[in-house]
């Protein structure tokens, strides 16, 4: 029999729960119906379609709120970034043109904002300390009278630090009530609680997510809104998702989607008992028996389940292909931008040496994830690391300590 996959690379995708496919299932057999047809045996599709999205804003704690049906989380980022920005040039006479975001965002920002950036757009990305914490006073200098929106990530998907959210909401509204607060949550639900009917939560404007990462399937996401929050249509269509987002729904998508919100929101509770114990042990094990390692944002209010560890003068790709030999998944930071050899824009901002930075991977443990995990992982890796060492022209003989002129003299010349 072959041995078991060890799924460590949670943040990137989940596995789909099994119980979301029965759920799917008899959406795409006997209730194929398009939602919007009249006749009688379509009528229960779009009921189920009105009801998932009832139970996304109940388990998110807001139920007059607005939710929007969207391929992904970068499809939502794209929308509501775009369209406030759209909302305010034409609305507020001043003609609002300024972002304000982090350097830590995912791709679906950073990259974004750059367009923007091109298009004449004002950007500002906040900065991040060595530990990946943003100052709240940095916000504060950087709103201005044109800013129009501001999107800052609930914890990041490279390192899992976590992000005050709901102070930073309360700053830029104490600062102009009409600029919009919007976060991405993809990374944190279901790993972290959320109650939008919590009051601390009532700044907070918009908020994006996916379902593949919750353990629905990929291909369906969300842009949730404040029930005033004015939104200009992302696609022009048909009347689907209130004339604002045009296609025909994707219904089995959208019914586990509801179900992975549900269950998201009853496990975020438990996240932390399940998950630290396992993040902990990693990182205890890989500080006491590996020399030169770095966890980064260890210092930091992290989510459970996410390390991002440094391994000193050995290249991430290298560690991600041996592990994958022996059936361990894991990934070199996020898998958006694994597919470059550049360093990670998020260790840059943190300020990762070049030659930690290279060294990088990042476990993520979730739901399916076994006690057993931890042990094959520990079992593996010392022996994985050591093999690229031997490789390494940044390591001593004995491997035991490295050749530091070689490497400040690497770290000097990025
Ligand atoms: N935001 C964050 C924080 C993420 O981790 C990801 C996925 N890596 C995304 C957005 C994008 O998700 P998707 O690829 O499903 O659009």
């Amino acid at each position: 029999m072959a041995a078991r996959l060890v799924y460590l690379d949670n943040n990137a995708t989940t596995q789909l729960d099994p119980a979301f496919l029965d759920l799917m299932r008899p959406y795409w057999q006997e209730q194929y119906f398009n939602p919007s047809s009249h006749y009688q045996e379509a009528l229960p599709v779009k009921k189920a379609i009105d009801q998932a999205r009832k139970d996304i804003l109940t388990a998110l704690g807001d139920p007059q709120g607005q939710v929007y049906f969207t391929c992904n989380a970068t499809d939502s980022n794209n929308w509501i970034i775009r369209q406030s920005l759209k909302n305010a040039l034409a609305v507020c006479q001043g003609g609002r043109n300024q972002v304000i975001t982090s350097a830590v965002e995912h791709p679906s920002i950073l990259n974004l904002v750059a367009q923007l950036e091109k298009e004449g757009f004002a950007v500002v990305r906040l900065p991040v300390n060595e530990q990946g914490e943003i100052n709240p006073a940095d916000l504060i200098n950087a709103l201005s009278p044109q800013t129009a929106i501001v999107s800052i990530m609930h914890a990041n998907n490279e390192t899992g630090v976590i992000f005050p959210i709901t102070k930073l909401a309360q700053i830029v509204k104490d600062f102009d009530p009409t600029i919009i607060f919007h976060s991405d949550i993809t990374q944190t639900l279901g790993k972290l609680p959320l109650d939008l009917a919590d009051p601390a939560w009532h700044n907070v404007d918009a908020l994006s997510f996916s379902g593949h990462k919750i353990y629905a399937p990929k291909g369906i996401g969300v842009l949730y809104a404040r029930q005033n929050l004015f939104l200009h249509p992302m696609i022009i269509g048909g009347h689907q998702e209130a004339g604002k987002r045009g296609g025909t729904e994707n219904t089995p998508y959208i019914i586990a989607l509801a179900a992975a919100v549900k269950k998201a929101a009853r496990e975020a509770p438990l996240a932390e008992k399940r998950y630290r114990p396992w993040q902990k042990a990693l990182e205890d094990f890989v500080t006491q028996n590996i020399p030169q390692v770095r966890i980064n944002g260890q210092k930091a209010n992290r989510l459970p389940g996410t390390s991002s560890i440094s391994f000193a003068g050995i290249e991430g790709e290298s560690i991600v292909y041996l592990l994958s030999q022996k059936g361990i998944c894991a990934s070199t930071g996020s898998a958006c931008s694994s597919d470059s050899l550049l360093p990670s824009p998020v260790l840059e901002a943190m300020q990762v040496p070049f030659t930690f930075a290279h060294g990088t991977i990042r476990f993520s443990w979730g739901r399916f994830n076994q006690e057993d995990d931890l042990k094959i992982l520990q079992a593996q890796l010392p022996g994985v690391i050591q093999e690229l060492c031997h490789l390494s022209p940044f390591w001593s003989e004995s491997k035991q300590d490295l050749h530091w002129a070689k490497i400040n003299e690497l770290n000097d010349q990025h």
